[in-house]
C-alpha cells in the first residue's frame, strides 16, 4: 500500500494561520512581533528565500525589517548593523541570510547575534541549551521536522530513528530532539559503513544529506516514517529530495514530498520562534 503523504505545505499554512491569530493578540497589547532579515549580496537562492520569508511575515501580521546590503559590505559594517538591530526593542528576531560573501566570516557574524534574538536557533548558546534539554529557540528546520513526525501520528517513544547527516543546523539538532522525545537514535554520515543496513532498521528516517535520491526506496523498512530534508536541483530544473521518492512511497508508512514537505515548515517555525521572542518581550522576560 502506498505511504501516507505528509503534507508540509498544508501543515505550515495551518500553523501560520494560528500564529497570525496570536500575533494579532500581541499586537493589540502593543507588541507587534518583528523580525529583521539581513541579506548581503545578490545570491539568487538567498533572494528567493528572503522574499518567501518576508511574504510569510507580512501575511501573519508581523513587522519585517528588511535590510538588503551590497556584496561590497564590509564585515565591520555588517557587525554594526547586527548590533544595532539586536539593541532595537521593536526587533524580536535577527536573521542574517547565509551564504555570506567570502570576505565576511559567517561564524563571527553568528556569534554577534544576541542569543535572545537568535530565532534561527544557530547560535552556540542556543544549540547548547537544546543539548541540555533547556531550549530557548529550536533551529527552524529540526523544529519543523518534529512537527511533521507528530502530524504523521508516528509514535516516537521507543522508536528506532536514523538521521542521515550531521550538520549543526539539521542533522545534529534533529538527533537531539528525537533523543529527547525518547527515540533510540543513530546518526549516519559519509563515513558510515553499511548505510542501507542501518537505514533498514529505522522506524523513523530523517534524510539530510544534499544528494539527489541517494537513499534507495528498497533500503527503507516497510511502514517507516520518512522525512526528506534534501533539496536538490536536477539538471532538468526539477527539485528532488535525498530519498528515491517513487520507490520509497511504496514501502514507507508515511513520507514527506519534495517540494512541499520540510521546506514550508522551516518558514512556519521561524515565525513561531519570532512570536515566542515577542511574547517574552511582552511579558518582560529576558
Ligand atoms: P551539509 O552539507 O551541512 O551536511 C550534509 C551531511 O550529509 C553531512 O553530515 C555529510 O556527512 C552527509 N553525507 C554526505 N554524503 C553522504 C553519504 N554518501 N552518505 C551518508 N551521509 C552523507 O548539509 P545540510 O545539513 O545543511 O543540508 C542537507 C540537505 O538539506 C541539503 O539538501 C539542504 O539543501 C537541505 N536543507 C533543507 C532545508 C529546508 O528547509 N527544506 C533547510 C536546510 C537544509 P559528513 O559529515 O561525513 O561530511
Amino acid at each position: 500500500m502506498a505511504a501516507k503523504i505528509i503534507d508540509g505545505k498544508a501543515l505550515a499554512a495551518r500553523i501560520r494561520g494560528e500564529l497570525a491569530v496570536e500575533a494579532k493578540k500581541l499586537h493589540e497589547r502593543g507588541y507587534q512581533p518583528g523580525l529583521a532579515v539581513v541579506l548581503v549580496g545578490e545570491d539568487p537562492g538567498s533572494q528567493i528565500y528572503v522574499r518567501n520569508k518576508t511574504k510569510a511575515l507580512a501575511e501573519a501580521g508581523y513587522r519585517c525589517f528588511d535590510h538588503h546590503l551590497p556584496a561590497t559590505t564590509s564585515e565591520t559594517q555588517l557587525l554594526d548593523l547586527v548590533r544595532t538591530l539586536c539593541a532595537d526593542r521593536a526587533v524580536d528576531g535577527v536573521l542574517v541570510q547565509v551564504p555570506l560573501p567570502p570576505h565576511i566570516d559567517s561564524k563571527c557574524i553568528l556569534l554577534s547575534i544576541d542569543p535572545a534574538k537568535d530565532v534561527d536557533g544557530f547560535h552556540p548558546e542556543n544549540l547548547g541549551r537544546l543539548l541540555i534539554g533547556e531550549p530557548r529557540f529550536i533551529a527552524c528546520t529540526p523544529y519543523g521536522i518534529m512537527k511533521l513526525i507528530e502530524e504523521a501520528g508516528t509514535p516516537v517513544r521507543g522508536a528506532s530513528a536514523v538521521v542521515v547527516g550531521r550538520s549543526n543546523i539539521v542533522g545534529k539538532p534533529v538527533a537531539v530532539l528525537l533523543t529527547a522525545a525518547d527515540a533510540t537514535v543513530t546518526i549516519c554520515h559519509s563515513k558510515t559503513k553499511d548505510l542501507p543496513g542501518v537505514i533498514g532498521t529505522a522506524d523513523i528516517l530523517v534524510a539530510a544529506i544534499g544528494r539527489a535520491e541517494m537513499i534507495r526506496g528498497a533500503w527503507i523498512k516497510p511502514g517507516a516514517t520518512v522525512i526528506d530534508v534534501g533539496m536538490n536541483r536536477l539538471p532538468s530544473g526539477k527539485l528532488v529530495g535525498d530519498v528515491e521518492f517513487a520507490a520509497a512511497v511504496e514501502r514507507a508508512g508515511a513520507i514527506t514530498p519534495v517540494p512541499g514537505g520540510v521546506g514550508p515548515m522551516t518558514i512556519a517555525m521561524l515565525l513561531a520562534n519570532t512570536l515566542e521572542s515577542a511574547r517574552r518581550r511582552a511579558d518582560g522576560q529576558p
